[in-house]
């Protein structure tokens, strides 16, 4: 079974999970609403981000920054001057395309343009007379630098001085707070400040669905440590997040460690890997893991006049810390737990059933009850209401059991529940798993303990 991008993109869409935005009038391009199922689904990948990147790590603490900050962030982190993506208009056809990626397409990926100058894009496109994708004439413009932060203004006065940008990263919140959380948290290095919150950027080429939008969710962490002993947190968390991903049912065939070769490193980093998934149309970062040293510290401490430095309390000595940065988007993980989960089986009466195998943890509905007729549907709903205390379940009585267990497959619930004449007399119910079919009687609250238990992480 292939799993084509338009298989993946219509059952996200046609089971609810995602929406085209701005839908009645037309949509906006490239924005996507989340529906119910798509909120729980992105609300478990949290979690279990949260849960193991924070809770269960004892040097680690979470903050929310807020999305509007001073202007000076952004000059002191260099996105106002930096940030900005190689634009070349076709004088032809008048299409605008990404220089660096006009060059990654046209050689089937096997050249990437990260470190390269503007010139250099430019000679490549002039000298392989790389054609445009629109009209395929060879005649583009020279390169523009486009800055991607989304601009707007604080206040009524719309000039210079109340400009302000929507972040585009959250990952600057983390430095610009980190001698706040020192201190008032007394913590020693080493230490991690993680965030989960929306970034912005006004994307030239966004698409291929929720993969790359102008507004996502990041979740991302900056570890402090002693300028050394990121040799060591480097790799330590480069392995931590693919278990992470692994861990929730991730198939690893998809999914590879790719390292930035010296000349794509941005130059304040000393190693940066991509963790890479195999999306339906080839393979894309989904998690950067990079060691950005003492770059960003040192640059608020200058650009704020602020002392960035921590005293050592084993050593006395005073030192701006290095920095590793495991930085990942939800909407990528969502896309990527997706795909993965696809699936479609052809039964043995012939019948085709599309099942979404996600991880329990991750699975919207945990479990659905179904009253196998009618007048089961009192003692159901009780039972509906004191599962839904504990987890987020379903209750379906339209239609035939058949059909509501394939309306449970299609979104993933591994857990259905059939109410039916023996549970009015001994208070047991049967449970039908999404993965086997395979079905077991057993008591309400032994129900509860296995889909608790199934959903422990
Ligand atoms: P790309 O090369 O795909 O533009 P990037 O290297 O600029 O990504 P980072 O700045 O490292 O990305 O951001 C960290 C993570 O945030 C990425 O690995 C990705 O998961 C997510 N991300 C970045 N840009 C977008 C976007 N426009 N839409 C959705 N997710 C994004």
């Amino acid at each position: 079974m292939e799993k084509t991008f338009e298989k993946i993109v219509s059952h996200a869409k046609n089971t609810g999970f995602v929406f085209q935005g701005s839908e009645i009038y037309g949509g906006l391009s490239n924005t996507w609403d989340f529906g119910p199922y798509g909120v729980s689904l992105k609300d478990n990948i949290k979690r279990a981000w949260q849960k193991k990147f924070i809770q269960e790590d004892p040097n680690n603490v979470e903050i929310q920054a807020a999305i509007l900050m001073n202007p000076k962030v952004w000059e002191a982190s260099g996105h106002l001057k930096g940030f900005s993506d190689p634009l070349m208009d076709c004088r032809n056809c008048k299409t605008r395309h990404r220089a660096d990626q006009l060059i990654e397409a046209y050689t089937e990926g096997k050249v990437t343009c990260e470190g390269w100058s503007k010139e250099e894009m430019e000679n490549y496109i002039r000298e392989n007379k790389i054609p445009c994708p629109d009209c395929g004439k060879h005649d583009f413009t020279p390169i523009r630098q486009f800055n991607l932060m989304f601009k707007t203004f604080q206040g009524t006065l719309e000039d210079a001085k109340s400009t302000i940008y929507l972040r585009p990263e959250t990952a600057q919140g983390m430095f610009v707070d980190f001698k706040s959380v020192q201190r008032a948290y007394r913590k020693k290095l080493p230490f991690g400040i993680g965030q989960i919150g929306k970034s912005f950027r006004n994307e030239i080429t966004p698409g291929n669905f929720i993969f790359r939008t102008r507004e996502f969710q990041q979740m991302e962490m900056e570890f402090f440590c002693k300028p050394g002993t990121d040799d060591d947190w480097f790799p330590y968390w480069r392995k931590f997040c693919m278990d992470w991903i692994l861990s929730l049912g991730g198939n690893p065939e998809n999914l590879r460690f790719r390292d930035h070769t010296p000349e794509e490193l941005s130059f304040y980093s000393k190693g940066t890997t991509d963790i890479e998934y195999k999306f339906p149309w080839g393979w894309g970062e989904l998690w950067g893991i990079a060691d950005r040293t003492d770059y960003d510290l040192t640059q608020h401490q200058n650009t704020s006049g602020v002392s960035m430095e921590y005293l050592d309390p084993y050593t006395n000595e005073k030192y701006i810390p290095y920095v590793v940065e495991p930085a990942v988007g939800v909407e990528r993980l969502f896309f990527m737990f997706f795909t993965d989960a696809y699936d479609e089986e052809t039964l043995e009466n012939g019948d085709v059933r599309v099942v979404m195998h996600f991880h329990p943890v991750l699975a919207p509905v945990k479990a659905a009850v179904l009253p196998l007729r009618k007048k089961h549907g009192e003692i159901a709903e009780k039972i509906r209401h004191e599962l839904s205390i504990d987890f987020n379940v379903a209750y379906d009585e339209a239609g035939s059991i058949g059909k509501r267990y394939r309306r449970m497959d299609e979104i993933g619930t591994p857990f259905c529940i059939t109410v039916d004449d023996q549970t009015e007399q001994d208070g047991t119910v049967t449970i039908r798993y999404r993965d086997t079919m395979a079905q077991e009687r057993m008591t309400v609250e032994e129900v509860r303990a296995k889909i608790a238990q199934e959903i422990r992480f």
